[in-house]
């Protein structure tokens, strides 16, 4: 069985265990126990090669992690040798990144937004604009999330329009107990034509508590890490430091989408509130491991020190098109006559910056040839498009330009 391909990657009890239900059915035929081996190594998270030009792909994880984490001292406060909390450098930090006061990590953003509305609004009301009650993937509903955190759903003002007086008639109404408003960007929903938001600065100023559900993760819309001026396709993407200086108390969003970090959430602003969510009993479920403050801690520093190679996602996004190009003119040289250059565009991806394209460069052969590419032994993502096998190299990292060439003879063979 350890001959059979991929069986090397699975532990020798697991062999023996598919074995057993293999012969248990009455069918141990190699085609079989083959078919069971590839289920279970399907299963497992393994590193692949991302070839789609999505460059925060969903399905393999968003933004790549960098290959530096290992984890370290966790809680210990090396000034005084004793206990401190995991959250105070990574908070710090964040918060010189965003111009945030304070800044918590938990989970994801769902969990973000959540205990925003858990701390600050439980048994209370909490207004959202009626265009913004959004289901964004993977199920995060903004109406149901509000209900699980304790806190009432105030629906205010209509789909396509809602103003800064609607939010006003909201609070002044009889009765009304509003705690919160939470404004959520709507991230790959687009809501076009008579339409209408009232600004953060609008809604600053309405005596209510503002926390923002940014989603993506921008930083900071100067992109200070970038050589240059912020890229184009960011133009309509809100950015934690500017909608905190707008006037919002507490922004939220993704640490795996463009901050291009490991999969946490972020609640930042005004620390007497952010003390609140970090001191709520939800915080104990919703916070996350050394290996991904770790991993934060990485990547806001290399943005801090303006190094964005450092950083995965930053590094494929804003390599210039000539050095994606001449990869590409490498890796298809080496392939031989059926490979060719050819122009694409890469996307941002995870709901950031809907509708954006990023010039890019990659080599297209013909036919479907995705099922040999996932088969290699390092699986390589390709899209399909008009007959033809597509891999975009901005989403690749450089040194595995090799590996994509050996799959790439590999599935022609
Ligand atoms: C992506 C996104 C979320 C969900 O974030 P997770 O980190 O996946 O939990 C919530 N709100 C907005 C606006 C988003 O873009």
């Amino acid at each position: 069985m350890r001959d059979l391909p991929r069986a090397g990657r699975l532990p020798h009890a697991v062999l023996v265990d598919l074995a057993r239900s293999a012969i248990a059915a009455g069918d141990w035929s190699e085609p079989t126990i083959q078919s069971s081996i590839d289920r279970f190594a399907d299963a497992l998270v393994t590193e692949v090669v991302n070839g789609t030009g999505v460059l925060l792909h969903t399905n393999l994880g968003r933004a790549p992690l960098p290959a530096s984490v290992r984890s370290r001292t966790v809680e210990l406060d090396l000034g005084t040798g004793r206990r401190g909390s995991r959250q105070t450098g990574i908070g710090r930090l964040l918060g010189v990144l965003c111009g945030a006061e304070s800044a918590l990590v938990v989970n994801n953003n769902a969990a973000a937004v959540m205990l925003v509305a858990a701390a600050l609004a439980d048994g209370r009301e909490v207004a959202v604009s009626r265009g913004e009650a959004v289901e964004i993937g993977g199920a995060f509903r903004v109406p149901e999330v509000i209900e699980r955190s304790g806190a009432r759903l105030v629906d205010v003002g209509t789909t396509n329009r809602t103003r800064a007086d609607d939010y006003r008639r909201a609070i002044g109404r009889p009765g009304a107990d509003i705690a919160l408003i939470l404004s959520v960007h709507p991230s790959n929903y687009r809501i076009e034509g008579f339409t209408e938001r009232p600004e953060v600065r609008e809604l600053a100023a309405l005596g209510v508590p503002v926390a923002v559900d940014i989603g993506s993760g921008l930083a900071d819309a100067d992109t200070p890490w970038l050589d240059g001026a912020p890229p184009a396709w960011l133009a309509d993407e809100p950015a934690a430091r500017q909608t905190l200086a707008a006037g919002a108390d507490l922004v939220t969003f993704s640490t795996d989408k463009l901050l291009g970090g490991p999969q946490a959430g972020v609640i930042a602003g005004r620390a007497e509130l952010v003390a609140k969510c970090a001191q709520h009993p939800l915080m104990r479920a919703m916070r996350p491991g050394s290996l991904v403050i770790e991993a934060l801690q990485t990547t806001v520093t290399a943005l801090l020190d303006r190094r964005p190679d450092d950083v995965a996602f930053w590094a494929m996004a804003s390599m210039p098109l000539d050095a994606v190009r001449s990869r590409a003119e490498r890796l298809a040289a080496s392939c031989g006559d059926a490979v060719e250059v050819v122009e694409v565009e890469s996307l941002p991806g995870a709901g950031s910056a809907p509708g954006r394209g990023i010039a890019s460069v990659g080599v297209s052969f013909d036919g479907d040839h995705s099922v040999a590419l996932r088969r290699c032994e390092v699986p390589v993502i390709a899209r399909v498009e008009s007959g033809r096998t597509v891999i975009d190299l901005r989403s690749v990292a450089p040194a595995d330009d090799e590996l994509v060439t050996a799959a790439i003879l590999s599935a022609l063979r």
